[in-house]
């Protein structure tokens, strides 16, 4: 078995085996880019070496003196060699770039016979000493473990003795003194000599790499990015190139673009006559690379070409490390660079229009949450700012303003005093969406990824911050307490919705904008994609936002809003508080024009797309006086004498409002059992679709809208609202002789409906999978009881996988999605079919939908762009 690797017997593909970095000075190699000569042993030897409890096998280590043979050969120079020392780094790598591993040991093979000869051979002495006291210095501290301010006190001590300001004023004779301390310190801390062996110093350094696997920082890592504790790492030795050989030498790292904003530029820093860990321990400050092409000329050349050859060879922006020894370029590291979301679109873009990759890859190089951050108010990355709390992320961007405790207090705030505020509740209730939707931002102490505030917050756009328990908030005296820090009510924080970071007091923002790549990619999106996206919109403002963000029809209008609205509330209740077939309708009358207003101007917004409407579905007591506010008004009229007339108004609302309340309202009387009952209420906002539709084709526009019907769970519901909706449709067409297109269609919301599609597609044109009440309903979940009580442990403790609500339910949910869709495509092949739950949002929910076969998904506007990714993504 093969345990270690020349860089010339590896490549690219080799991750698994030779770790990132391993794998990456493989393929530089074989691309012949000038990588100095090492080899690499594998993460393989490292899963032995635990097994082995804690010691590489003999196997191993004479598999690696072989390949250092032959690293020796190729550098021409032998390890410990009196006359021409071979020095190599040796340098940990995991299958991913891990922080809380080893740090790289430079200059391994130093020892005091050959400084010496290191010295003669550069005729620079002092560079000799220099390498051997850090060479000291580092494998002390991460090999043997000795305190390394020890170290750097004695390099202190010593420039004072000598007079030396800088590092680089002391002498050779100055650094051999330094050494004589070194050593000293290690005698007396570790007990030994500093190993002056250098086959020993290499094999303490590969296991010292080995052990770094299991240490608390990268366990803790591993475990904070669920990286399995079984990958292992690999071990790199490599040559040394000497950046700190004088002025024609130096070290740096660079990006082939620009990582923060994507812009093709050579960027990055450098620094003259350094070594490695010089630039990175921020001793000196680094000059910029550009400036190399003064210094450097023709190594900045060779330098672009590289990068030139490594992007177009990798196929995307990579982030490299390099030495220049004596005016030679050594290349030491590649890997793909991390970036912004702004830059990640810009660069897929880019690199496609430059023909490196096809539109299929730049569509795959963008997280679709990538789209969802960069459409967001963010924090400027350049102000300083304070965090003293950090919660869920649970919907991105940031909101800066006064803290208040009430929903009424922020609405009354914001509207009446144009003031901006942060509502912060424990949690909230539907009862505080208007506090929702006036604050800046959102921030709760408890409650998860898919909490009310989290969902609201999400669908509006708006940041928020949930399940943030380290805040003590306390109603009572307004305001919330953090370790010691108190923040009361008026007092200004900032939430970031896209971090999760609560901060005190204010900061800089900058506005989203959306670039040319940004409208270029998601374009493509939509030329790739086979399964189109709608948004879920209520209002002419959504659907107007929904459409600028791309949406191609409108997937669910929900009419319940529009009853809420104050003016209407009066007359909703008394259309509901009706005693007779005559007073309802007379309640009707007056609604059917305002809903028929809002139609107009729903239709006329997405003009020329379809705009499905979904009838009345709320259980009608959401619309009436809470129970226990009516019962204590009565109280109080009666104590204080109120009018006679009050008192029997209020006894009779009461009266009503118990009549209606329901045990479990969700399975109640609401959805199309409304229409069943109170048919008016349906053929009042029929005839509102209809008229409406009249009203805008006779002006020219071209509208097409499409009925729901919510809740259908029997072929006789179906049939009986498609007969009264036909009925209508006829009568108005007779009266207005014009031909009418429209749709009649069902959301198919309970687990009957799936399992009837055939029979209720005979009646049906179109279905929506209202998958939220079909996650409640098949697992058997009340969706904002399951989120508090139980749903979060379930989770935590792995009982399921993902929060059903958050990602549709593949297994259970999915196969209802399939059963109705091969019953329903099999009475009617062309039955359009969509999904509306929140799910429509959730990239791997649209693949899920991709792949069942639905014509589209809807979402919340705001979601729109992130869904058109993830549908051409899915296609893909
Ligand atoms: P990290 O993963 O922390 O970047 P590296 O192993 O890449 O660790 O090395 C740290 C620094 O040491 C880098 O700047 C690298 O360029 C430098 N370095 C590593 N090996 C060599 C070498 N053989 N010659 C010169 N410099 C090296
Ligand atoms: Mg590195
Ligand atoms: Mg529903």
């Amino acid at each position: 078995h093969k345990y270690v690797y020349l860089f010339e017997e590896g490549n690219g593909s080799m991750r698994e085996l030779l770790g990132g970095k391993g794998a990456g000075l493989a393929e530089m190699t074989n691309i012949g880019l000038p990588v100095p000569p090492g080899f690499t042993i594998t993460t393989e030897a490292c899963t032995i070496y635990y097994q082995n409890n804690g010691k590489l096998p003999q196997e191993i280590i004479d598999e690696t003196m072989e390949y250092l043979a032959k690293l020796e050969e190729k550098a021409g120079r032998k390890l410990g060699d009196p006359e021409h020392p071979l020095l190599v780094s040796v340098r940990s790598g995991a299958r991913i770039s891990m922080p809380g591993m080893m740090d790289t040991i430079l200059n391994l093979g130093l020892n005091d016979q050959t400084v010496e000869g290191l010295a003669r051979e550069s005729s620079n002495p002092r560079f000799a000493y220099d390498c051997y006291r850090r060479f000291i210095q580092m494998f002390s501290d991460v090999v043997m473990h000795v305190n390394i301010n020890l170290f750097e006190g004695e390099l202190e001590k010593l420039k004072e003795e000598v007079g030396a300001k800088l590092d680089t004023d002391l002498t050779a004779e100055n650094l051999q003194e330094l050494i004589k301390r070194y050593k000293e310190i290690v005698r007396k801390n570790t007990g030994r000599e500093f190993p002056q062996d250098v086959k020993e110093q290499l094999l303490m350094a590969i296991n010292a790499v080995f052990e770094s696997w299991n240490t608390p920082r990268a366990i803790t890592y591993r475990k904070l990015n669920k990286i399995p504790d079984d990958w292992g790492t690999a071990v790199n030795v490599v040559m040394m190139a000497f950046g700190n050989m004088g002025n024609n030498s130096g070290t740096g790292v660079a990006f082939t673009r620009n990582p923060s904003t994507g812009e093709k530029v050579f960027y990055g820093e450098f620094l003259i006559n350094a070594q490695g860990e010089d630039v990175v321990a921020g001793i000196r400050t680094p000059k910029p690379i550009a400036e190399l092409k003064n210094e450097m000329p023709a190594v900045y050349e060779q330098l672009l070409n590289v990068a030139k050859t490594l992007e177009n060879h990798y196929k995307d922006m990579q982030d490299i490390e390099f030495t220049v020894q004596e005016g030679k370029l050594y290349m030491l590291q590649t890997r793909s660079g991390k970036r912004t979301p702004q830059a990640a679109i810009k660069i897929a873009v880019d690199l496609c229009e430059e023909g490196i990759i096809d539109k299929e890859t730049a569509l795959m190089r963008v997280e679709p949450e990538q789209i969802s951050m960069v459409m967001h108010r963010q924090i400027d990355p350049n102000s300083k700012y304070q965090v003293i709390a950090k919660g869920l992320a649970a919907s991105p961007g940031a909101g800066m303003g006064e803290v208040v405790f009430d929903a009424d207090e922020a609405e009354k705030l914001a509207h009446e005093e144009g003031r901006k505020v942060i509502l912060v509740r424990p949690e909230t209730t539907p009862d505080d969406i208007h506090g929702l939707a006036a604050a800046e931002a959102v921030l709760t102490s408890r409650g998860g990824m898919t909490s009310h505030a989290a969902v609201v917050a999400r669908g509006m756009g708006k940041p928020a911050i949930c399940g943030c328990e380290s805040i003590k908030i306390d109603l009572d005296r307004e305001l919330f307490t953090v370790g010691d820090i108190t923040v009361k009510k008026g007092d200004i924080i900032t939430v970031d919705g896209t971090t999760g970071n609560v901060i005190l007091g204010e900061v800089n923002f900058v506005d989203p904008t959306f670039s040319e790549e940004f409208t270029k990619l998601l374009t493509w999106a939509d030329e790739v994609a086979k399964i189109g996206v709608r948004a879920n919109a209520d209002t002419p403002v959504d659907a107007t936002t929904a459409r600028n963000f791309g949406a191609k029809g409108i997937g669910l209008c929900r009419t319940e809003h529009m009853f809420m609205a104050t003016d209407r509330l009066p007359v909703v209740q008394e259309m509901i508080l009706a005693q007779t077939h005559e007073e309802r309708k007379a309640a009707l009358d007056k609604l059917l024009p305002m809903q028929q207003g809002d139609f107009e101007a729903m239709l006329k917004t997405m003009e020329g797309y379809e705009v499905i409407i979904r009838l009345l579905d709320p259980p009608l007591h959401e619309f009436l006086p809470d129970e226990m506010e009516l019962a204590l008004k009565l109280n109080t009229l009666k104590l204080t004498n109120g009018s006679k007339e009050e008192i029997e108004e209020t006894e009779k609302l009461l009266k009503n409002v118990r009549v209606l309340k329901e045990f479990n309202p969700m399975l109640g009387f609401r959805g199309c059992r409304l229409g069943m009952i109170y048919p008016e209420i349906y053929e009042m906002q029929i005839r509102a679709i209809l008229n409406a539709t009249v009203n805008l084709l006779k002006q020219g526009v071209n509208v097409i809208p499409e009925i729901m019907f919510p809740l259908v769970g029997t072929q006789e519901e179906m049939k009986r609202l498609r007969e009264m909706a036909v009925n209508i449709g006829k009568e108005i067409m007779d009266s207005e002789g014009i031909k009418l297109e429209y749709k009649i269609g069902t959301m198919i919301e309970v687990p009957r409906a799936a399992l009837i599609a055939d029979q209720i597609a005979e009646y049906a044109d179109f279905f929506s999978f209202g998958t939220n009440d079909l996650t409640q309903t098949t697992f058997g979940y009340s969706r904002d009881d399951a989120e508090h009580k139980f749903l979060f442990q379930y989770i935590e403790k792995k009982i399921l996988k993902d929060d059903p609500f958050e990602t549709l339910d593949a297994d259970g949910v999915g196969q209802l999605i399939k059963i109705a869709h091969d019953k329903g495509r099999s009475v009617k092949s062309n039955l359009s079919l969509g999904i509306c739950g929140e799910h429509g949002g959730d990239p791997r929910s649209i693949d899920f939908c991709y792949t069942a076969g639905l014509n589209y998904v809807s979402c919340s506007p705001y979601r729109v762009p992130v869904a058109r990714l993830a549908a051409a993504q899915a296609t893909i």
